[in-house]
């Protein structure tokens, strides 16, 4: 067979030979260790927390070590593609604050070791491909779906192994008149890497999350090339990561079964193979079954990237507990150090687990509201500011007319060793501050059960009579006993414990009236400061109005 013949009968149009595209992909120059990694995703409209999940420890293994981390865009499928799916898959990693140093942008490429865009590369694919050809190591295949599918019926029947091997591998070694008969018709056709593996083989694997494993060797000659001339995503994989020069591939581990097709392809080209990190699949409570299972784009719509932006859930927050579920030493090390940036925690796929990492939604919420707690009253004013432009623009307006104001209220209990937790989600601002803007303020007045609307008229009247804006908490605190004892509640919560049946009720009551009147609810965080932000005037109003509605 004159494969030279072959190759030009297939590629008339590809001049460049593989070395002249070798030589536009310089070996980075980067120092001993440094890593480069890549995401890989296909613009399918869909972004998913599988995607971040992978993304988080490309962008820690490269940055940790003072590599790249660069984004490429998979849009070898065009079936599965969407209009805007690459602004998508952009954003979404913006939004989670993950910086790409090189690859794919919306205004075009950025780097050198582009096009970052798979589509963009048939050119250099099919370069690689016709020599492949040359060298005998590839050929067409002009099988239709149907004898294909005839194959598979046959092999179930006869229970062999599925595929296109041995004796199913029908154009492997046909004669070149078949082939130029096909050409001729125009069949469409695509092009298969000649295997010389054995099923009877095993290669060698150590991958950096799974460890040590032997694998299969791969028999199939798999399909490199489709008929549209661009390449399937094993031959695409090989030849990128490679001349991009990326030293670790961290993918799902739904790639595992195809890896010997990947480690074949490499060995054929004469190149070194990546590092491999097989991610573990994100599992979650059935919460219907109690069971175990993957998280599903059907089911879950904890799944979908645009969930945690939509709903408010704060992205250190995310990224905390991604690095929680990655890292099984990550959770000591932030007891240890709980103001240190994320990014200082020595990240490493030694201590990722091997098995499923179990999502709890829940577990989430407690990062949420451990991160919001540390962070400056400034800091969360600036997130709940943008995420409300975005989600909820009345209660942005409100928010931000007067930031000091926000920023006060925020700013109560935060600090110190047991900072307030009362929020995990953006979304909670507004229930939780609600009540601090008049347009918003629907009070319930409910009373305690021991306190009379009479004696609670007479508390506030009281109390309307010497509130002081300035006081401290405890200066209030000791108006408030004051206020007890002049109406026969206890000034001393233990004196009422004593001998309860001497009192209507201790100085908790008292207070509870007027945090209800003022906040229009039994629960709010400390009354003087609060009544500080809110300022005399409003608060001698409110005062009024729930004296008035009692
Ligand atoms: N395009 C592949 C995917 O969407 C990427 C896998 C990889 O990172 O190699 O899953």
């Amino acid at each position: 067979m004159d494969y030279n013949h072959l190759a030009e009968l297939l590629f008339p149009h590809i001049r460049q030979t593989p070395e002249e595209v070798e030589a536009r992909y310089p070996k980075r120059a980067l120092p001993e260790g440094a890593k480069v990694t890549r995401m890989g995703p296909s613009p399918t409209g869909f972004m998913h927390l599988g995607n971040l999940f992978g993304a988080l420890v490309d962008e820690r293994l490269a940055h940790q070590s003072g590599g790249v981390f660069y984004l490429r865009i998979e849009d070898t499928d065009k079936k599965r593609e969407v209009e805007g799916g690459v602004e998508t898959i952009l954003k979404a990693f913006a939004s989670f604050g993950l910086h790409f140093d090189e690859g794919a942008t919306l205004q075009g490429d950025s780097g050198a070791y582009g096009p970052y865009r798979q589509s963009r590369r048939a050119e250099i694919y099919q370069a690689f491909v016709k020599s492949l050809v040359q060298r005998g190591m590839a050929y067409p295949c002009f099988c239709t779906e149907e004898e294909l599918a005839q194959a598979h019926a046959q092999q179930e029947a006869a229970k062999e192994n599925f595929g296109y091997y041995g004796k199913y591998a029908v154009w492997r070694d046909r004669p070149m008149e078949d082939i130029e008969a096909e050409l001729q018709k125009g069949t469409p056709y695509v092009i298969r890497f000649r295997s010389e593996g054995s099923i009877e083989n095993k290669v060698r694997h150590e991958d950096l999350v799974k460890g040590k494993m032997e694998v299969t060797e791969n028999d199939q000659d798999v399909v490199i090339l489709k008929s549209d001339g661009i390449p399937t995503y094993h031959f695409a994989h090989v030849v990128d990561d490679h001349l991009m020069g990326t030293t670790v591939v961290v993918r799902g581990e739904e790639w595992l079964a195809t890896l010997p097709v990947h480690l074949q392809l490499f060995r054929a080209m004469g190149w070194k193979a990546p590092k491999y990190a097989h991610t573990a699949q994100l599992m979650k409570i059935d919460p219907e079954t109690g069971g175990k299972r993957k998280l599903s784009k059907r089911k879950d719509p904890e799944l979908a990237l645009d969930f945690y932006y939509r709903e408010g859930y704060p992205v250190p927050a995310v990224l905390e507990y991604l690095m929680t579920l990655l890292n099984s030493n990550f959770e000591e090390w932030r007891r240890a150090n709980p103001d240190a940036p994320m990014d200082d925690f020595p990240f490493s796929t030694k201590k990722m687990s091997g098995s499923g990492a179990l999502f709890d939604i829940e577990k989430l919420r407690d990062v949420s509201k451990n991160v919001i707690s540390r962070m400056p009253a400034g800091t969360a004013y600036d997130y709940i500011a943008q995420w409300s432009a975005d989600n909820d623009p009345d209660f942005h307006k409100l928010f931000t007319r007067d930031p000091a104001f926000s920023k006060a209220y925020l700013a109560i209990g935060r600090g110190g060793k047991k900072p307030r937790k009362d929020l995990a989600l953006w979304s909670d601002a507004k229930p939780y501050m609600d009540f601090m803007f008049d347009e918003l303020f629907q009070p319930d007045y409910t009373l305690p059960q021991n306190v009379s609307a009479d004696d609670a008229k007479a508390i506030l009247a009281d109390f309307a009579g010497v509130f002081d804006e300035n006081d401290t908490p405890e200066g209030f605190f000791d108006k408030m006993k004051a206020i007890a004892a002049a109406h026969g509640f206890a000034a001393d919560t233990k004196a009422f414990k004593q001998d309860p049946g001497q009192y209507k009720g201790a100085v908790g009551d008292v207070s509870m009236v007027v945090r209800i009147a003022v906040a229009g609810r039994q629960n709010a965080p400390d009354l003087q400061t609060v009544m500080g932000i809110l300022g005399r005037a409003r608060v001698l109003e409110r005062l009024r109005r729930a004296e008035a509605a009692l």
